[in-house]
Protein backbone atom coordinates (compact mmCIF):
# COMPACT_ATOMS: atom_id res chain seq x y z
CA UNK A 1 0.00 0.00 0.00
CA UNK A 2 0.84 3.61 -0.21
CA UNK A 3 0.85 5.85 2.76
CA UNK A 4 0.99 8.79 3.41
CA UNK A 5 0.74 10.26 6.73
CA UNK A 6 0.48 13.66 8.34
CA UNK A 7 1.99 15.75 5.11
CA UNK A 8 2.70 19.52 5.44
CA UNK A 9 4.28 21.45 2.95
CA UNK A 10 5.87 24.85 2.38
CA UNK A 11 7.04 27.06 -0.49
CA UNK A 12 8.38 30.00 1.97
CA UNK A 13 5.25 31.31 3.95
CA UNK A 14 3.20 29.19 1.19
CA UNK A 15 1.45 26.63 2.84
CA UNK A 16 0.43 23.93 0.11
CA UNK A 17 0.43 21.08 2.10
CA UNK A 18 -1.79 20.88 4.75
CA UNK A 19 -2.26 17.47 6.58
CA UNK A 20 -2.53 15.27 4.08
CA UNK A 21 -3.27 11.86 5.33
CA UNK A 22 -4.15 9.05 2.02
CA UNK A 23 -3.56 5.54 2.10
CA UNK A 24 -4.01 3.37 -1.61
CA UNK A 25 -3.94 -0.14 -0.89
CA UNK A 26 -2.50 -2.72 -3.59
CA UNK A 27 -4.37 -2.86 -7.06
CA UNK A 28 -6.91 0.18 -5.93
CA UNK A 29 -7.04 3.39 -8.35
CA UNK A 30 -7.82 6.32 -7.11
CA UNK A 31 -8.07 9.81 -8.83
CA UNK A 32 -7.11 13.20 -7.53
CA UNK A 33 -9.63 16.33 -8.49
CA UNK A 34 -8.93 19.69 -7.49
CA UNK A 35 -8.67 22.58 -8.47
CA UNK A 36 -5.59 24.86 -9.85
CA UNK A 37 -3.17 25.33 -6.95
CA UNK A 38 -4.76 23.10 -4.64
CA UNK A 39 -1.60 20.84 -4.50
CA UNK A 40 -2.08 17.53 -6.40
CA UNK A 41 0.77 17.81 -8.23
CA UNK A 42 3.10 18.80 -5.27
CA UNK A 43 1.37 15.66 -2.99
CA UNK A 44 2.24 13.33 -6.03
CA UNK A 45 5.92 15.08 -6.25
CA UNK A 46 5.86 14.07 -2.33
CA UNK A 47 5.18 10.58 -2.98
CA UNK A 48 8.27 9.84 -4.93
CA UNK A 49 10.77 12.38 -2.77
CA UNK A 50 10.51 15.26 -5.61
CA UNK A 51 9.31 17.39 -2.63
CA UNK A 52 10.58 16.92 0.85
CA UNK A 53 7.21 17.10 3.07
CA UNK A 54 8.42 19.74 6.44
CA UNK A 55 6.01 17.51 8.57
CA UNK A 56 5.20 13.68 7.73
CA UNK A 57 6.20 11.12 5.52
CA UNK A 58 5.18 8.37 2.84
CA UNK A 59 5.54 4.74 2.75
CA UNK A 60 5.09 2.20 0.45
CA UNK A 61 4.80 -1.47 0.94
CA UNK A 62 5.89 -0.31 4.13
CA UNK A 63 9.42 1.43 3.64
CA UNK A 64 9.64 5.15 4.06
CA UNK A 65 10.73 6.98 1.00
CA UNK A 66 13.22 9.18 1.00
CA UNK A 67 13.94 9.12 5.02
CA UNK A 68 14.91 6.52 7.42
CA UNK A 69 14.02 6.74 11.04
CA UNK A 70 17.26 7.84 13.24
CA UNK A 71 15.99 7.27 17.02
CA UNK A 72 12.72 9.44 17.01
CA UNK A 73 13.32 11.75 13.58
CA UNK A 74 13.57 11.34 10.35
CA UNK A 75 17.06 11.02 8.44
CA UNK A 76 17.53 11.93 4.70
CA UNK A 77 18.49 8.48 2.58
CA UNK A 78 21.40 8.84 0.19
CA UNK A 79 20.96 10.14 -3.12
CA UNK A 80 21.58 6.76 -4.70
CA UNK A 81 19.12 5.33 -2.20
CA UNK A 82 16.65 7.83 -3.28
CA UNK A 83 16.78 7.02 -7.01
CA UNK A 84 16.16 3.16 -6.38
CA UNK A 85 13.15 3.85 -4.68
CA UNK A 86 11.90 6.51 -7.19
CA UNK A 87 13.05 3.82 -10.06
CA UNK A 88 9.79 1.44 -8.29
CA UNK A 89 7.49 4.66 -8.45
CA UNK A 90 6.18 5.33 -11.85
CA UNK A 91 5.65 8.65 -12.78
CA UNK A 92 3.64 10.13 -15.86
CA UNK A 93 4.02 13.52 -16.32
CA UNK A 94 1.47 15.82 -18.42
CA UNK A 95 3.84 16.76 -21.09
CA UNK A 96 5.47 13.18 -21.44
CA UNK A 97 9.19 13.95 -21.04
CA UNK A 98 10.57 11.70 -23.31
CA UNK A 99 14.47 11.67 -24.94
CA UNK A 100 13.92 13.51 -27.56
CA UNK A 101 17.69 11.45 -29.66
CA UNK A 102 16.11 7.87 -28.50
CA UNK A 103 13.80 5.79 -30.71
CA UNK A 104 10.44 4.86 -29.31
CA UNK A 105 12.06 1.24 -28.18
CA UNK A 106 15.29 2.71 -26.60
CA UNK A 107 13.31 5.45 -24.70
CA UNK A 108 11.47 2.47 -23.29
CA UNK A 109 14.69 0.11 -22.70
CA UNK A 110 16.61 2.45 -21.62
CA UNK A 111 15.92 2.52 -17.71
CA UNK A 112 15.80 -1.18 -16.99
CA UNK A 113 19.00 -1.18 -18.74
CA UNK A 114 20.68 1.48 -17.50
CA UNK A 115 20.05 0.24 -14.01
CA UNK A 116 21.08 -3.11 -14.38
CA UNK A 117 18.37 -4.80 -13.93
CA UNK A 118 18.10 -6.55 -17.51
CA UNK A 119 20.30 -7.13 -20.13
CA UNK A 120 20.21 -4.29 -23.17
CA UNK A 121 18.74 -7.51 -24.95
CA UNK A 122 16.01 -8.56 -22.30
CA UNK A 123 15.07 -4.62 -22.37
CA UNK A 124 14.49 -4.66 -25.93
CA UNK A 125 12.60 -7.35 -25.72
CA UNK A 126 10.74 -6.50 -22.80
CA UNK A 127 10.53 -2.83 -24.57
CA UNK A 128 8.84 -4.43 -27.55
CA UNK A 129 6.18 -6.24 -25.44
CA UNK A 130 4.91 -2.86 -23.59
CA UNK A 131 5.13 -0.88 -26.89
CA UNK A 132 2.54 -4.00 -27.80
CA UNK A 133 0.50 -3.57 -25.32
CA UNK A 134 0.15 0.38 -25.19
CA UNK A 135 -0.67 -0.35 -29.53
CA UNK A 136 2.64 1.05 -30.74
CA UNK A 137 4.30 -2.30 -31.81
CA UNK A 138 4.50 -0.45 -35.05
CA UNK A 139 6.62 2.64 -34.05
CA UNK A 140 9.16 1.25 -32.50
CA UNK A 141 12.04 2.74 -34.88
CA UNK A 142 10.45 5.85 -34.61
CA UNK A 143 11.52 9.23 -32.80
CA UNK A 144 9.53 11.40 -30.34
CA UNK A 145 8.74 14.08 -32.30
CA UNK A 146 7.35 11.97 -35.51
CA UNK A 147 4.19 10.97 -32.74
CA UNK A 148 0.94 12.52 -31.74
CA UNK A 149 0.58 13.50 -28.14
CA UNK A 150 -1.73 10.42 -27.39
CA UNK A 151 1.17 8.46 -28.77
CA UNK A 152 4.00 10.08 -27.51
CA UNK A 153 2.25 9.55 -23.81
CA UNK A 154 1.68 6.09 -24.60
CA UNK A 155 5.39 5.50 -25.05
CA UNK A 156 5.70 7.38 -21.30
CA UNK A 157 3.28 4.97 -19.77
CA UNK A 158 5.23 1.75 -21.41
CA UNK A 159 8.10 3.60 -20.33
CA UNK A 160 7.04 3.80 -16.80
CA UNK A 161 5.79 -0.33 -17.37
CA UNK A 162 8.87 -1.22 -18.10
CA UNK A 163 10.51 -0.38 -14.37
CA UNK A 164 7.86 -2.95 -13.07
CA UNK A 165 6.54 -0.40 -10.37
CA UNK A 166 4.31 -1.51 -7.44
CA UNK A 167 2.48 1.74 -7.91
CA UNK A 168 2.30 4.50 -11.14
CA UNK A 169 1.40 8.20 -10.77
CA UNK A 170 0.08 10.14 -13.13
CA UNK A 171 -0.39 14.04 -12.99
CA UNK A 172 -3.10 15.32 -15.60
CA UNK A 173 -1.78 12.62 -18.24
CA UNK A 174 -4.18 13.66 -21.21
CA UNK A 175 -4.84 17.69 -20.35
CA UNK A 176 -1.70 18.71 -22.95
CA UNK A 177 -3.54 16.25 -26.04
CA UNK A 178 -6.21 17.86 -28.51
CA UNK A 179 -9.23 16.02 -27.30
CA UNK A 180 -9.07 13.35 -30.02
CA UNK A 181 -6.24 12.00 -28.47
CA UNK A 182 -7.64 11.57 -25.01
CA UNK A 183 -9.59 8.56 -25.16
CA UNK A 184 -6.43 6.38 -26.93
CA UNK A 185 -4.44 7.59 -23.62
CA UNK A 186 -7.38 6.81 -21.44
CA UNK A 187 -7.88 3.56 -22.62
CA UNK A 188 -4.18 2.49 -22.10
CA UNK A 189 -4.30 3.41 -18.17
CA UNK A 190 -8.05 1.97 -18.30
CA UNK A 191 -6.40 -1.39 -19.31
CA UNK A 192 -3.75 -0.90 -16.73
CA UNK A 193 -6.36 -0.52 -14.15
CA UNK A 194 -8.25 -3.43 -14.83
CA UNK A 195 -5.32 -5.77 -14.52
CA UNK A 196 -4.77 -4.57 -11.22
CA UNK A 197 -2.18 -2.24 -10.90
CA UNK A 198 -1.79 0.63 -8.28
CA UNK A 199 -2.69 3.76 -9.82
CA UNK A 200 -2.76 7.46 -8.24
CA UNK A 201 -4.79 9.38 -10.89
CA UNK A 202 -4.79 13.48 -11.36
CA UNK A 203 -7.04 14.30 -13.90
CA UNK A 204 -10.38 15.93 -14.72
CA UNK A 205 -11.55 13.66 -17.07
CA UNK A 206 -14.55 12.95 -14.49
CA UNK A 207 -16.50 10.32 -16.63
CA UNK A 208 -13.11 8.12 -16.55
CA UNK A 209 -12.83 8.96 -13.08
CA UNK A 210 -16.52 7.44 -12.28
CA UNK A 211 -15.50 4.36 -14.97
CA UNK A 212 -12.10 3.14 -13.71
CA UNK A 213 -11.93 4.85 -10.05
CA UNK A 214 -12.43 2.71 -7.00
CA UNK A 215 -12.22 6.10 -5.03
CA UNK A 216 -11.93 9.40 -5.54
CA UNK A 217 -9.92 12.23 -3.48
CA UNK A 218 -11.21 15.84 -3.57
CA UNK A 219 -7.92 18.05 -2.99
CA UNK A 220 -8.65 21.48 -1.94
CA UNK A 221 -6.06 24.41 -0.33
CA UNK A 222 -3.80 21.36 0.15
CA UNK A 223 -6.29 19.21 2.42
CA UNK A 224 -8.82 16.34 1.27
CA UNK A 225 -11.97 17.87 1.52
CA UNK A 226 -14.08 14.35 0.30
CA UNK A 227 -13.19 10.88 -0.57
CA UNK A 228 -15.09 8.21 -1.43
CA UNK A 229 -16.01 6.02 -4.09
CA UNK A 230 -17.04 8.03 -7.42
CA UNK A 231 -21.05 7.14 -7.23
CA UNK A 232 -20.38 9.12 -3.45
CA UNK A 233 -18.16 11.97 -4.47
CA UNK A 234 -19.19 12.75 -7.86
CA UNK A 235 -22.87 11.97 -8.00
CA UNK A 236 -23.53 13.22 -4.50
CA UNK A 237 -20.79 15.34 -2.65
CA UNK A 238 -21.12 15.80 0.78
CA UNK A 239 -19.34 19.33 0.51
CA UNK A 240 -20.12 22.72 -0.75
CA UNK A 241 -16.48 23.31 -2.68
CA UNK A 242 -16.71 19.97 -3.96
CA UNK A 243 -20.32 20.80 -5.40
CA UNK A 244 -18.60 23.44 -6.99
CA UNK A 245 -15.68 22.35 -8.54
CA UNK A 246 -18.12 19.54 -10.44
CA UNK A 247 -20.17 22.22 -11.09
CA UNK A 248 -17.26 23.92 -13.33
CA UNK A 249 -15.91 20.97 -15.04
CA UNK A 250 -18.74 18.65 -15.30
P1 LIG B 1 -2.79 22.57 -11.28
O1 LIG B 1 -4.16 21.96 -11.36
O2 LIG B 1 -2.78 23.95 -11.84
O3 LIG B 1 -1.73 21.68 -11.84
P2 LIG B 1 -1.99 21.75 -8.58
O4 LIG B 1 -3.16 21.37 -7.76
O5 LIG B 1 -1.19 20.66 -9.20
O6 LIG B 1 -2.49 22.80 -9.70
P3 LIG B 1 0.50 22.49 -7.36
O7 LIG B 1 1.30 22.51 -8.60
O8 LIG B 1 0.71 21.36 -6.43
O9 LIG B 1 -1.05 22.66 -7.67
O10 LIG B 1 0.80 23.86 -6.62
C1 LIG B 1 0.21 24.17 -5.37
C2 LIG B 1 0.65 25.55 -4.96
O11 LIG B 1 2.05 25.54 -4.71
C3 LIG B 1 0.42 26.62 -6.01
O12 LIG B 1 -0.01 27.79 -5.35
C4 LIG B 1 1.77 26.82 -6.63
O13 LIG B 1 1.92 28.12 -7.09
C5 LIG B 1 2.71 26.54 -5.48
N1 LIG B 1 3.98 25.94 -5.93
C6 LIG B 1 4.14 24.80 -6.61
N2 LIG B 1 5.43 24.53 -6.83
C7 LIG B 1 6.12 25.54 -6.28
C8 LIG B 1 7.52 25.84 -6.17
N3 LIG B 1 8.46 25.03 -6.67
N4 LIG B 1 7.86 26.99 -5.53
C9 LIG B 1 6.92 27.80 -5.01
N5 LIG B 1 5.59 27.58 -5.07
C10 LIG B 1 5.20 26.46 -5.69
MG1 LIG C 1 -0.69 20.16 -11.17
Amino acid sequence: ALEVHGVHKWYGSHRVLDGIDLTVRPGEVTVILGPSGSGKSTLLRVVNHLEKPEIGHVSVGGELIGVKRHGDRLRELSERAILAQRSRIGFVFQNFNLFPHLTVLENVAAAPAATGRLTRAAARELARELLDRVGLGDKTGAYPRQLSGGQQQRVAIARALALRPGIILFDEPTSALDPELVGEVLAVIKDLATSGTTLVIVTHEIGFAREVADRVVFIDGGRIVEQGPPGEVLDRPRHTRTREFLGKVL
